[in-house]
């Protein structure tokens, strides 16, 4: 045997190449975690990747010259199912109705997956089988670097709650807010004295505040440092449409909150909706192109869905190769839906359509979601966040097509006790805020 075959077939190579595969693995299942991020099936083709890659990985711990360790594929099939699970949690625990168990595991995200090994150790120590080893080693160097990371780049900076961040979070919390965060593990609320509560907030060095559960799970409002980097992405994205010379319009709960809102976002606003139309020099090409280049220069984070005909565009700075992905495994997200409108026609008339529903807009012809094109174009302007936004033509007549009556608060997507709890203090308190 040469030199080289005595070595690819040493036990230590196989541990290599056995770590090597499970850290392919890896990426390409945080990668296939923006899916359910966005509220999407998986992809086929990248779910089958994902699958193949974590069956490679087994095998290659599992089988030897000497045959099949049964033992070896039960333990390294079992930890990567678990791994993964924990891992994703986070990323599932965006669609909203997800159980309690993903809730608990996307709370304690950032140190569950260095949790998971601890017992998982004993296991390979009872286990001998070097490629196994290998296959932990690598993970636990791949989940002490998420923990560690976290632990020193979360510096986060005070905000003040408004009166009424301060009001609601009173009737959430029934009068008792510090036993209230207490509870629930809301790590951002701080009482630096006696004077009120105070908000630790997110920035760019850190993981943003989690939505999911302040706003859907606990009906608070949308977090104070949240708002300012939604209020930054607005404006970011709109001036680089601008710069484009793009026809775009601010859409869904975005354009409900300037309408009738007076200018501001919902109360639990979680994302932007911005819609652009493809159109002239305008191709989806050159949207994707401008965009990325643009976000990836400036510090946002770009994800493209073609077939979904959008773009994802985030606070949180774009992450070094190949750890790019591993953003999917943060608890929270500022995001801007950039959603691309064609023209087309559908029933004799001239409509703009998208290829994803979006509240009650109606079907075309061709099996997308449309609205009259003059509702539309025009485009007018409309204040918003203390500035002018390029906004639909009749705004009014587009919420109506999109939720009906909008003038009705409608409680989407939050916990029913908390949407109760919330509809109580909106009635009688500061103003109408809602989604
Ligand atoms: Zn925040």
């Amino acid at each position: 045997m040469t030199a080289i075959g005595a070595l690819a077939t040493s036990p230590l190579a196989s541990a290599l190449i056995a770590a090597t595969l499970y850290t392919v693995t890896y990426l390409s299942f945080v990668r296939l975690l923006r899916y359910p991020r966005n509220w999407h099936l998986p992809s086929l083709p990248a779910s089958l990747a994902t699958v193949v890659l974590a069956t490679f990985t087994v095998a290659q711990v599992a089988v030897s010259p000497d045959g099949l360790d049964l033992r070896a594929l039960a333990v390294s099939a079992g930890f990567i199912v678990v791994m993964f699970v924990v891992i994703a949690a986070p990323a599932v625990d965006f669609i909203p109705g997800t159980s309690p168990v993903i809730g608990f595991l996307a709370k304690h995200g950032n140190y569950a997956g260095v949790c998971v090994l601890g017992p998982t150790l004993v296991i390979g120590y009872a286990v001998p089988n070097i490629k196994f080893q290998g296959v932990l080693a690598v993970a636990l160097a791949i989940e002490l670097a998420w923990f560690l990371r976290h632990r020193w780049t979360d510096r986060r900076r005070l905000y003040r709650l408004d009166d009424h961040d301060l009001l609601v979070l009173q009737t959430q919390a029934k009068g008792d807010p510090e036993g209230f965060a207490g509870k629930h593990g809301i790590r951002e609320l701080v009482f630096p004295d006696s004077a009120g509560a105070g908000w630790l907030g997110c920035g760019k060095d850190t993981q943003p505040c989690p939505f999911n559960l302040h706003l859907k799970r606990l009906g608070l409002n949308t977090a104070p440092c949240c708002r300012e980097h939604m209020r930054d992405l607005s404006f970011y994205v709109a001036s680089c449409l601008e710069d484009m010379g793009a026809v775009h319009w601010i859409d869904g709960g975005t354009l409900l909150g300037a309408v009738r809102e007076d200018g501001k976002l919902l109360g639990w606003e979680d994302d932007v909706d911005i819609s652009v139309l493809l159109d002239g020099d305008v191709s989806w090409q050159a949207l994707v192109a401008q965009v990325s280049e643009q976000g990836a220069q400036d510090g946002y984070f770009v994800d493209v869905f073609e077939k979904e005909g959008f773009i994802a565009i985030s606070y949180d700075p774009p992450g070094y190769w190949p750890f790019r992905w591993e953003r999917n495994r943060m608890r929270g997200e500022i995001r801007l839906d950039l959603v691309v409108f064609r023209h087309a026609v559908s029933h004799g008339q001239a409509v703009l359509e998208r290829l994803l529903p979006k509240g009650t807009m109606p079907l075309t012809e061709s099996g997308a979601y449309g609205v009259p094109r003059e509702m539309v174009l025009p485009t007018s302007t409309i204040r918003f966040l203390g500035s002018n936004f390029a906004c639909p033509n009749k705004p009014d007549a587009y919420l109506q097509v999109l939720y009906g009556d909008f003038k009705e608060v409608e409680y989407t997507y939050i916990d029913a006790a908390a949407a109760e709890t919330r509809r109580q203090t909106d009635v009688t308190g500061i103003g109408r805020k809602t989604g």
